[in-house]
């Protein structure tokens, strides 16, 4: 969401401008890339429960579908703005294109509050936005999915409300559905899986085992439960994660320098990733204040909670024996503390790389949505470890190579493959 001072569509674009002048691309591809190919604004008007009428207003931004259909969340939010969907439409662009899957960048949203809105009334809001889009979505064109107060329920009512519109069954036309009614297996561990394939990649590159390493996370909701599930089985010990704490408003740090067990702490947390503090405390956990996991003498820092957390103003706290900063969050580092990583030779796995595990089992659920058949769990990680491993050793060869930023390396392999796509359609 768009604040006063920071606007997400202008800081996406002049990231953009960087990585053309690094790739001297023409103006018009510039120009082209710059911006979004489609930009929807709508009205929904939803019968409330008190009898009146509401008209909310839906986007839906389609940035680039050069390399194949478009592919973003919906996010219900009540300061939504059209700049952010722009900006995260553009960010799903370069987020498929990095790790080679055959889709483009798009993102929605409804200005609401889900807090403020029976069931009744959403399920009406999610039928408006289809109502309103379904000439300019489906399989083949743009395919939305769950983001931030969306869920596999409001995927549901969007999926029904298009096969009724097109009257035929089209499970692939939207991803984030529950399995048994068109989900993947191994959605839920994915974008956490996939972090921990990349860190398992640029560790093998740095010669260090995983098994001699320790780790500090933030976040212990779903990317961060099953990172620190899957560095664990490669032998990594987790010492401190992080999470929000409801009642006091404020986060708290959890740390056992023993390590952290990932079975006994997801006995004592709730659904939205906050852990019992006094339940903490009897399993031997020291509560420390929410800044805590950034400080910690550890190898690796994994930001996976939310944006903007590690700044000029607390980076100074990260200690020298950090070697590694994997980004299962979106947009955790502001550009600022960014030249510090960079200066400070830590190597950064960028999280449009680092957490594309999610986006990529999304297209397996498209995939297996469109043919009506779906495959077992071990071949959905199987491939999702097959496409990480792959992604991250383009991004990490072309940084070596021209000794590049890594971060800056990913953007130039993914502005370069849709770039390029738009060249050889002859659109540029
Ligand atoms: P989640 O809601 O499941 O978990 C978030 C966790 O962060 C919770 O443990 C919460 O307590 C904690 N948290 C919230 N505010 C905090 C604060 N101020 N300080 C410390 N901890 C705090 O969310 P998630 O799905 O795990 O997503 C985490 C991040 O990863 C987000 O940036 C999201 O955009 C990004 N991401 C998620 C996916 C996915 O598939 N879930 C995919 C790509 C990117």
């Amino acid at each position: 969401m768009a604040t006063k001072n920071f606007n997400a569509f202008q800081m996406a674009q002049d990231q953009f401008d960087k990585v053309a002048e690094i790739l001297s691309l023409d103006e018009a591809t510039r120009q082209l890339l710059r911006e979004p190919l489609r930009e929807y604004h709508f009205s929904i008007p939803v019968k409330m429960d008190d009898g009146s009428t509401k008209v909310f207003k839906g986007f839906r931004v389609q940035h680039n579908d050069a390399l194949g259909p478009c592919k973003g969340g919906i996010r219900f939010h009540p300061l939504e703005t059209i700049d952010t969907v722009k900006a995260l439409s553009m960010w799903m662009t370069w987020k498929c294109a990095v790790v080679g899957i055959p889709l483009g960048g798009g993102k929605g949203g409804v200005i609401c509050d889900p807090h403020n809105l029976s069931m009744r009334e959403q399920e009406l809001i999610c039928r408006g936005w289809v109502r309103q889009m379904a000439k300019d979505v489906g399989p083949l064109n743009d395919v939305p999915a769950p983001d931030v107060m969306t869920s596999a329920q409001h995927m549901l009512w969007m999926l029904d409300e298009f096969e009724v519109i097109k009257g035929s069954k089209y499970p692939g036309f939207i991803t984030g559905k529950p399995v048994g009614l068109g989900g993947s297996l191994g959605r839920t561990e994915a974008t956490g899986y996939g972090v921990i394939f990349t860190l398992r990649e640029a560790l093998k590159q740095l010669n260090i085992r995983p098994e001699d390493t320790t780790a500090s996370i933030q976040g212990f909701g779903n990317v961060a439960q099953f990172a620190i599930q899957m560095y664990t089985r490669l032998g990594g010990k987790v010492i401190c994660v992080t999470c929000w704490d409801q009642t006091e408003q404020k986060a708290f740090s959890f740390r056992k320098k023993s390590g952290i067990t990932y079975e006994e702490l997801i006995g004592i947390t709730d659904r939205f990733g906050g852990i019992n503090k006094e339940k903490a405390k009897g399993l031997g956990y020291e509560i420390l204040d929410g800044e805590a996991w950034i400080e910690q003498d550890v190898d690796i820092l994994i930001p996976a909670a939310l944006e903007n957390q590690v700044r000029v103003d607390n980076i100074i706290k990260i200690s020298d024996k950090v070697k590694i900063i994997a980004e299962g969050a979106n947009g955790p580092t502001t550009p600022e503390a960014d030249k510090i990583i960079k200066e400070n030779n830590i190597f950064v796995i960028p999280d449009f790389l680092a957490n594309a595990g999610g986006v990529t089992c999304s297209y397996f659920e498209q995939v297996q949505s469109n043919m009506n058949y779906y495959w077992e769990k071990d071949e959905v990680l199987g491939k999702l470890d097959y496409i990480m491993t792959a992604a991250f050793s383009a991004v990490s060869e072309l940084a070596k190579n021209s000794n590049i930023y890594m971060r800056d390396a990913a953007y130039v392999i993914s502005i370069r493959r849709v770039a390029q796509a738009c060249k050889d359609r002859g659109w540029v």
